[in-house]
């Protein structure tokens, strides 16, 4: 496969996680950093040497002494905070964006993000609630009610502050090649995991900075954020479907461990939401009909646990992560969903036409 320059692939799944500034490319550093009570127990962010001065990708979220850890491990490769001129963020969710603010305040770096994150940032500023209310009438809407009353009455989080989601310094569009003194970078749009996410894209070293639209270990969360897309699910495996378009690169993903293939790993992904589908499709089969209904009756993560055994937090996810499949396969015609009084139901589509009358273009 043969990326030119890659460093070996760390074998164990949690040594990503160790503190400092760990060269995975010449010229760049991945930096892990803490995200305290999170299952996903750390964000690495990526430093770019760049004449003289660093690039970071990604921010890190701005909790406890996150910005000492940075601070601490840019000294390792001897620079220092002030030495960031720009932090390019891959998406808006706390723990990417929150400390690209606040580097900002403490050195006035230039941050950039996604121009479809400006709703979401807006819609944060105005509630300044973790759980979003257009994501948890949603929810209601599915049939997991008592799933949002469980959150409402669960321990809650510090209320988030506004200035935490101040917009960025500039907005970056799909295609637009940010040019380096000794690399450049092109930002692909990559809708799903969020609507405005980002990847950065060094064609040369063969790089691909990922953020959370590809992770080595875990699948991410599709559509977690204020003002979720029509169909994050059909906009993500669009998504993935165009790693394929570009040269297969070392992933240098936000979460886990760094220098897999982009195109296997996407492929991967994909296939995994097949198989998703298909079990999403046979529980409706079975006898589910709303969007609770088929999370209660799916098996969640690798371990395949049971729905009841997940805390409210994941159920919430679950249920948001079923809704996307449940859509999607309505927009393919398996499916079709009816807005009942009190919740909506899916039910098979008996007058489905078989793909292939369509493919055959009889249908125009
Ligand atoms: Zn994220």
């Amino acid at each position: 496969m043969g990326h030119s320059g890659q460093r070996p692939v760390v074998q164990d799944k949690y040594s990503w996680e160790e503190p400092g500034a760990h060269e995975v490319a010449d010229g760049v550093y991945r930096i892990p950093l803490p995200m305290p009570q999170d299952g996903l127990r750390a964000v690495s962010v990526y430093a770019l040497v760049d004449a003289g001065q660093l690039v970071l990708i990604d921010g890190g979220w701005a909790v406890g002494n996150s910005v000492g850890v940075l601070e601490a491990s840019l000294r390792e490769i001897g620079f220092g905070l002030a030495d960031i001129s720009q932090v390019l963020v891959t998406h808006s969710h706390r723990d990417h964006y929150t400390q690209a603010v606040a580097l900002r305040r403490l050195t006035g770096a230039h941050v950039r993000l996604g121009l479809g994150e400006q709703a979401s940032l807006c819609l944060t500023r105005q509630h300044l609630t973790h759980f979003p209310a257009g994501l948890m009438d949603r929810l209601v809407r599915h049939g997991a009610g008592a799933v949002v009353e469980q959150l409402r009455k669960g321990p809650q989080q510090p209320p988030l502050d506004a200035g935490d989601w101040a917009d960025p310094d500039s907005w970056l569009s799909d295609g637009l090649v940010i040019e380096l003194s000794e690399r450049s970078l092109t930002a692909v749009s990559t809708p799903g995991h969020t609507r405005g996410h980002m990847i950065f894209y060094d064609p040369e070293a063969k790089l691909m900075f990922s953020g959370d639209h590809i992770l080595p270990h875990i699948t991410p969360s599709i559509g977690f954020e204020p003002d979720p897309a029509a169909s994050p699910l059909g906009d993500y495996m669009s998504s993935l479907e165009a790693m394929f378009r570009l040269e297969d690169c070392a992933l240098m993903p936000a979460h886990g461990a760094s220098g897999g293939s982009s195109h296997a790993r996407a492929r991967a992904l994909l296939d995994h939401h097949d198989v998703r589908l298909a079990q999403t499709l046979a529980a409706v089969k079975d006898g589910a009909c709303t969007g609770m209904e088929a999370a209660a009756a799916l098996p969640w993560t690798s371990r395949q646990h049971s729905f009841a055994s997940l805390d409210p937090f994941n159920q919430m996810i679950a249920v948001n992560e079923t809704i996307a499949h449940l859509d999607v396969l309505a927009a393919r015609k398996q499916l079709t969903s009816q807005a009942g009084s009190a919740a909506i139901h899916y039910s098979l589509n008996t007058e489905h036409e078989p793909l292939n009358y369509r493919q055959a273009g009889i249908n125009t």
